[in-house]
């Protein structure tokens, strides 16, 4: 039977590549994002359902409902970004808060309301993925705190879906490149650093992520749950 699969953020990226992967394999695949155009068009091209959303709205969720079927075998939480770069570098305390509120929103707040939502559609036997970030255990101020806050919030979810035979898992990329993530910040002296700190000597691109995830929401992964699986080329090793 075919799998109804969602990924949020998924016109473009790493959410794009997942879903023309999913969609390769048969499964049903709907997709979200703010922007129509980018939604529209990606959605067309990878042969998905493309649904606007913003993801931090709680009313844009509810709304979403209306239009999702009555089960979900596998959410992605891939919408995000680190907001910082699209901020206007003011620097007094309201700022500072607002700012930083805008990186827990985009990736934290956006991933719990997201699954909160869909909780009682996702199906036994399914599974969420939440797209992490090498930045949970590197810094890069409220980003990252926005990102570790999800792997230690996934920690409770996994637990509470345990029971159900629902996996939760956080895929955790490092560098990747040929997505919109950076926008245009990323000066090639920070790229050449990023791509030095690795054992393989390259970017990672989002076909690297898509392998894990594919992996994660697959029967073989059955007993796997409650884990951070990281991507990242060496540049961040565990033991
Ligand atoms: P992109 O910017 O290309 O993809 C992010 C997508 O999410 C966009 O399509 C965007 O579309 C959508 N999105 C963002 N916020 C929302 C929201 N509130 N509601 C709905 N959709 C939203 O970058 P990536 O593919 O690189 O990023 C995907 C994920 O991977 C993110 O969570 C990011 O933090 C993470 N990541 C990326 C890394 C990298 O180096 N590229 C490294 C580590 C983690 P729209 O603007 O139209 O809504």
């Amino acid at each position: 039977m075919a799998r109804t699969i969602l990924i949020t953020g998924g016109s473009t990226g790493i959410g794009q590549a997942l879903a023309r992967h999913f969609a390769e394999g048969g499964d049903a695949v709907i997709i979200t994002g703010r922007r129509p155009g980018p939604l529209k068009e990606t959605a067309a091209a990878v042969g998905a359902r493309g649904l606007v959303c913003d993801h931090t709205r709680p009313e844009a969720l509810t709304a979403l409902l209306s239009e999702l079927p009555d089960r979900i075998d596998v959410l992605v939480n891939n919408a995000g970004g680190n907001t910082d770069f699209d901020a206007d570098g003011a620097d007094d305390l309201a700022s500072y808060a607002r700012d930083f509120r805008a990186n827990l929103d985009a990736n934290l707040v956006s991933a719990a309301l997201t699954t909160k939502a869909l909780e009682d559609r996702l199906a036994p036997g399914g599974a969420v993925v939440h797209i992490g970030s090498i930045a949970s255990d590197q810094g890069a101020g409220s980003y990252g705190a926005s990102k570790a806050g999800l792997a230690t919030w996934n920690l409770d979810l996994a637990g509470r879906l345990g029971p159900r035979d629902i996996t939760a898992n956080v895929v955790a990329p490092g560098y990747i490149a040929d997505t919109e993530f950076f926008r245009d910040h990323l000066s090639s002296e920070r790229r050449d650093q990023l791509i030095a700190g690795t054992a393989t000597g390259r970017p990672g691109t989002p076909s690297d992520i898509v392998g894990p995830v594919g992996f994660l929401a697959s029967p073989a992964a059955r007993h796997i749950t409650g884990q951070v699986l990281h991507v990242n080329g060496g540049a961040l090793m565990t033991r």
